[in-house]
């Protein structure tokens, strides 16, 4: 099936808004077998959205379009797609209806140019919008299906799950030659990709119906497993002894897959353990703070922490005697283990986790270079652990990177 996508909007051509609409259908394409043939952008300029239209139309058996179907004097998609499609516009009584209806709600008037948004071209299938104003109505052009969508990301969502996949779907069901598909994402941390790809490459042999991919999203490296086959039965299969294998060879380096981010599998391990957790940040400035406050429900382990940057506070906030930043500096071993045993009493929780490093540009020593950070993680009943890293990369890296090794002492 040959499915295309056209997206409408000045915006969209002249550096103002990325098109975000495109990858989002075209990832949920993909996972019904679909490769979407061919994205096209276009101004707000009537005579080239119809001929657009015109076009992706003969050469498609499926157009998805975007935009234009506003109140505004930009929205014309609608006045092309009946130009396209060779028929007039026409009022749709339901639309005309529910766009009342939703004015009155806000106490409004219906205005014209709301009321424009019930025309559609004739003989159009229209679907109303569950979270917005402007319908989708679908409307043939030839021997193709068109499917018009408002532009606006939540309403374009929206309308793709509820209305458009089910109607490609039952398409699909139609032709026999269908591919099946199955993903999953593995996230690592704390393992090169050049290492990733190493372990996991092997595996390709023991796995022909499974592609493994690989990408970087710092400070994670993402192993991408997709299965293609001629059932989905099969293809999850496929996907599932692939996963196996991979988790296997990686150990502890997969944190997490799909969906998951750090911050939330740590939580998950925290509340489970029923245990709390307090903060003491110097180069990441609250960063791991952010990033575990991020997780809903985070108040039944992170208690609390402070942003301790200079040597002063270290001493005022986190117990750090001054003689030990005096003799160490604060960028050293025993620093951060002070920092993390002092914000453990400080709070009474069951760890205490710190970070200080040189983030740079500027600044570090002979021993201990821009890149170097210190993590010490505080336990009940344990001895403080403490890790030396080595980070390579601007500012905003060496702190992100500083982020997730430190929580990497809580998962191991
Ligand atoms: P509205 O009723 O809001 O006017 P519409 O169907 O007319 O809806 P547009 O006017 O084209 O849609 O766009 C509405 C909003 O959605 C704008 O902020 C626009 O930047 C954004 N938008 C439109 N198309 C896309 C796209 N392909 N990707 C991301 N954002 C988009
Ligand atoms: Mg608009």
């Amino acid at each position: 099936m040959r499915v295309e996508l056209l997206c409408t909007g000045d915006e969209l051509v002249t550096g103002l808004t990325p098109d975000t609409n495109s990858p989002y259908l075209e990832a949920r394409l993909f996972e019904l077998g679909i490769k979407v043939t061919r994205v096209v952008l276009v101004g707000d300029v009537r005579e080239d959205i119809t001929r657009a239209l015109r076009e992706a139309a003969s050469r498609s058996d499926v157009v998805i379009v975007s935009g234009g179907l506003g109140p505004t004097a930009d929205d014309f998609t609608a006045e092309c797609a009946a130009v396209a499609a060779g028929v007039p516009l026409v009022e749709d009584p339901g639309t005309l209806r529910f766009l009342r209806e939703r004015a009155e709600k806000r106490g409004r008037e219906l205005t014209p140019n709301v009321a424009r948004m019930a025309l559609v071209p004739e003989g159009s299938e229209v679907v109303p919008n569950p979270v917005g104003s402007a319908p989708l109505f679908i409307v043939r052009v030839g021997g193709s299906r068109l499917f018009f969508l408002p532009g606006v990301p939540r309403e374009y969502r929206a309308l793709v799950d509820g209305a458009v996949l089910p109607r490609v779907r039952e398409e699909l069901e139609k032709r026999p030659e269908r591919t099946y598909r199955a993903f999953r994402l593995l996230r690592t941390v704390g393992i090169p990709e050049s290492v990733l790809d190493t372990r996991v490459a092997p595996l390709a042999a023991a796995h022909p119906r499974v592609v493994f991919g690989f990408r970087t999203h710092a400070p994670e490296n993402q192993l991408k497993l997709m299965a293609e086959a001629p059932s989905q039965a099969e293809a999850e299969a496929a996907l599932a002894a692939a996963e196996t294998a991979a988790r296997r060879e990686l150990g502890l380096a997969v944190y997490g897959s799909d969906g998951d981010s750090y911050p939330i599998v740590l939580a998950k391990l925290l509340t489970e353990a029923r245990a709390t957790l307090a903060l003491a940040e110097s180069c990441t400035g609250g960063l791991i703070a952010a990033q575990l406050t991020g997780v809903p429900g985070a108040s039944s382990f992170l208690l609390g922490g402070a942003v301790v940057y200079t040597e002063k506070m270290k001493t005022a906030w986190a117990g750090v005697p001054a003689e030990l930043l005096a003799r160490h500096g604060a960028v050293s071993s025993p620093v951060a283990i002070a920092m993390a045993e002092g914000i453990r009493a400080a709070c009474e929780t069951t760890y205490g986790l710190s970070v200080t490093g040189f983030a740079g540009p500027t600044g570090g020593t002979a021993e201990d270079p821009v890149g170097t950070v210190y993590c010490a993680l505080a336990a009940e009943g344990a001895p403080t652990r403490c890790e030396r890293f080595s980070i390579s990369g601007d500012r905003d890296l060496v702190r992100l990177f500083a982020a997730s090794y430190a929580l990497e002492l809580l998962r191991e």
